[in-house]
């Protein structure tokens, strides 16, 4: 719940520093073009991964490490001007800060090992991936122990945390002309300055496997989801605040459509045409199509204590599905515009949870919602999906 509520007052001050963006993610016409850098978008985790160092040493990183290097992708390829050289100056600023690893620091703030974490550390009061100092102005105990917050703070620039006191890497002036080892020497100020670039090749490595459609080969089974699932932290409402209004609830009903009684496997939440469609916690996608009844649909599956859960996402408006299936996708990230596709009276948007996966039935998602954290438009993502880069 704590973490819910500093989640909260970083999406305030967000929306404080981006103040537009609340009309821009609502009046975006349907298809607009994104922005979105093409930098690469994390289609892939594998379990384990193995690299080499340019001093040739040969390293082996685990899930755990994988899984926080597509954090930084996923955050660092949705902000303007980060782009692929971006991306690499942060993952090798976190293999040489941490080995990509959440280091509590259990010396300096006994609180940090509240927080999910991979290891202790006493470096003065640094704290995660990025070695980030409270003391430094980079952030709370709870701001730096999320992976997601680092991210943000270490690539800074006008949507950064941190407004450019400590500089994130696009407050740099010329960041990007610089080598990249350079570059994330500038942005953690270190003692050791040429450790970074040694990391360069790691970094290339980890983006190339996380980004490059995944390939299984002829005659082999996709991997099986749970084992490639992020588990599922936070659960924000699949609408931004005040965009819509419940129409009909899970259970019994006459269909509106069929004019039969029967289940209402879902609730309806109708909003205008074109409203953002969030992913209500982080996932897999699933199915993204068109299905008989539901029209235009995405399914996310989710990894929630343990357990595999489906969320899904009907009547979305035509041309509004903006994920594919195999992506992964964050909590509060736009996988849509809401529709009226399918058997649909209007433009609503029919939510499901289907606990134990798509297959499986359907419960009434209340109890799900009512732990949702509120969105606002202005933490929607208009930069809409990232196309995978062919490197
Ligand atoms: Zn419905």
């Amino acid at each position: 719940m704590k973490r819910l509520l500093v989640f909260g007052a970083v999406i305030a001050v967000l929306a404080v520093a981006i103040g537009v963006l609340p009309l821009l993610a609502l009046t975006m016409p349907p298809g607009a073009p994104s922005s979105c850098l093409k930098a690469g978008r994390v289609v892939h985790v594998p379990e384990e991964l193995a690299a080499t160092t340019g001093d040739g040493t040969g390293v082996a990183l685990d899930h755990a490490q994988l899984t926080h290097a597509a954090t930084i992708i996923t955050i660092g390829a949705r902000i303007d001007g980060v782009g692929r050289k971006g991306l690499l100056v942060a993952l090798m600023a976190g293999l040489t800060e941490s080995r990509l690893r959440m280091y509590a620091n259990t010396g300096a703030y006994p609180d940090s090992a509240r927080y999910p974490h991979d290891a202790d550390g006493s470096d003065h009061d640094s704290l995660g991936i990025f070695q980030m100092r409270p003391a430094a102005g980079w952030g709370t105990v709870a701001e730096l122990m999320d992976p997601a917050y680092q991210a943000r703070a270490f690539f800074g620039g006008p949507t950064g945390p941190n407004a450019g006191s400590p500089r994130g890497l696009l407050d740099i002036v010329g960041w990007a002309s610089l080598p990249k080892g350079a570059a994330a020497q500038a942005v953690e100020v270190s003692a050791h300055p040429d450790r970074y670039a040694t990391w360069e090749p790691v970094a290339e490595t980890i983006l190339t496997a996380l980004t490059a459609p995944a390939s299984p080969a002829p005659g082999t089974s996709s991997p099986t989801v749970g084992s490639t699932l992020p588990t599922a932290t936070t659960t924000v409402f699949p609408l931004p605040a005040g965009t819509w209004t419940r129409t009909s609830s899970y259970g019994m009903r006459l269909n509106p459509v069929l004019q039969i009684w029967q289940v209402h496997t879902g609730v309806d939440l109708a909003a205008p045409t074109g409203t953002p469609v969030l992913a209500t916690a982080a996932g897999r996608v699933e199915f993204a199509g068109y299905r008989t009844g539901r029209g235009n649909q995405v399914v996310v599956e989710h990894l929630v204590g343990g357990q595999v859960v489906a969320s899904s996402y009907g009547h979305l408006r035509d041309g509004g599905i903006h994920v594919a299936t195999g992506d992964l996708v964050s909590a509060g990230q736009q996988i849509g515009g809401v529709g009226s596709t399918g058997n649909s009276t209007g433009p609503h948007l029919h939510f499901e949870i289907r606990p134990g996966g798509a297959g499986n039935t359907g419960v009434d998602p209340h109890g799900w919602l009512s732990s949702a954290a509120e969105v606002t438009a202005a933490d929607v993502d208009p930069l809409g999906p990232c196309p995978v880069v062919t490197p």
